[in-house]
């Protein structure tokens, strides 16, 4: 019964995430041309491996096929799930929002890009990525299969660790010493409380 709770709350997220992520997408994608791009191609390949890893809970939902990598967490364990995935819908949200012109799905610097310093910008540098953090693991609390649970957060931990210092080195050339200052000042995707 939980459980079933728990996969709506998942099915119900999903179709949010999804529908704040085509809006912006649609809004912001290609109103200017970029001036500099860096993306590799194993960094491409995991981003669009993210799109498939937040789809594969429905095989756990829907079929039997994923039932041998079942496991079975206290009910406890699925609310901390929905808490973490509202804030990580909510996340996905503002940082698309505050981003605005200047969000893109590669790592690239558009005409007349600027530094967004204030919204959800003004705590951590990454609020995108801590959204696709939260969603990983809330994503494992809801949908309680090794396989469709954790599937995200095996897909969003090596492209994290691949992207977010490019990106931060690119940003740095661009904006030098004004990024520099802002990053003295954010966490990276955790805000800074003891400053
Ligand atoms: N890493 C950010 C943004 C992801 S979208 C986050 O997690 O919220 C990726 C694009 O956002 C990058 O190509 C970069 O050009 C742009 N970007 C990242 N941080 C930015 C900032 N503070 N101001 C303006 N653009 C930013």
């Amino acid at each position: 019964m939980l459980d079933d709770i728990l996969h709506i709350l998942y099915l119900i997220g999903l179709i949010v995430g999804s529908v704040i992520r085509a809006w912006y997408g649609k809004k912001y994608r290609q109103n200017r041309t970029a001036i500099f791009r860096e993306e590799g191609f194993i960094i491409g390949l995991l981003a669009s491996l993210w799109g498939v890893a937040i789809l594969l809970p429905l095989l756990h939902i829907l079929t039997n096929w994923l039932d041998f990598a079942d496991y079975n967490l206290p009910a406890w364990a699925g609310w901390v799930g929905v808490l973490l995935f509202a804030i990580s819908l909510w996340l996905l949200w503002r940082s698309h929002a505050d981003l605005g012109r200047n969000w893109s799905t590669t790592t690239e610097i558009k005409e007349g890009h600027t530094l967004v310093t204030n919204g959800v910008f003004k705590y951590v540098r990454h609020p995108m990525y801590s959204a696709h953090w939260l969603w990983g693991i809330a994503q494992a609390l809801l949908v309680q299969d090794w396989i469709a649970g954790l599937a995200s957060l095996v897909v969003f931990i090596p492209l994290y660790m691949l992207r977010v210092p490019r990106e931060e080195r690119m940003m740095l050339k661009q904006f030098g010493p004004e990024y520099r200052l802002y990053v003295k000042q954010t966490g990276r995707i955790i805000p800074r409380l003891w400053r």
